[in-house]
This record gives C-alpha cells, structure tokens and sequence, in this order.
C-alpha cells in the first residue's frame, strides 16, 4: 500500500517519496490536519536562518508533540535555498508550548 502525503496548503496528493509541494514549496504531511484540529489556524512561530535550522527546530518541536510546517520565505523564486530564512509555522493552541520549547534555541541563533 503506497502511503500517500498532503500539501497542507493546497490538499494536492503525492506518493510518499516526494517531500514537498512543487506548487507551495512546503513541507507534506502524512494527513491533512487531525479532524478537532481542523478549524486552528497556522500561525508563524519564528523565522530560521537557514533549512537545516529550521529542520532542527521542527525536528525538536516534533520530539515534544508540536507539529509544525517550514515555509521558505523565498518561495515562488527559483534561488539557491542556502541561507534564505524558513518560516516555522505551527497551530495557534501549540504556539505558546512551541516558543517554550524553542527559547533557549531561539537566543542562541540571534
Ligand atoms: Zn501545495
């Protein structure tokens, strides 16, 4: 059974081995946002300096339940994504335990 994953912005479909939506240039899920959840809306938690930060950052806030999406800020331009700033965003009831989470990291790389 293949698994298939979403573009949380677009809802387009994809086979598990594509990563991120050509169209959104965004992260995909492997389900459209839990039912309870579906009416919370995407908030920006911070800006990373680079993709490996912004993984790192989500990676850490998957560790502790937060679920997040990385947005490159420069999207809709065809650039070399090394050093253009990611968009963390994650639900609006998780932004206050993501900022908790991420504080000492958040200090650090400023
Ligand atoms: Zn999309």
């Amino acid at each position: 059974m293949t698994i298939m994953l979403y573009c949380p912005n677009c809802r387009d479909q994809f086979e598990d081995w594509v990563k991120k939506c050509p169209d959104c240039q965004i992260k995909l899920v492997d389900r459209l946002l839990e039912t309870k959840k579906e009416n919370e809306p995407l908030v920006n938690l911070t800006t990373a300096p680079n993709e490996g930060i912004a993984v790192m950052w989500s990676d850490i806030l998957k560790d502790n339940g937060v679920r997040s999406l990385i947005k490159n800020a420069a999207m809709n331009i065809y650039v070399q994504t090394y050093g253009s700033p990611y968009e963390l965003y994650v639900l609006e009831p998780d932004i206050e335990k993501a900022k908790k989470i991420l504080e000492p990291f958040l200090e650090q790389g400023q």
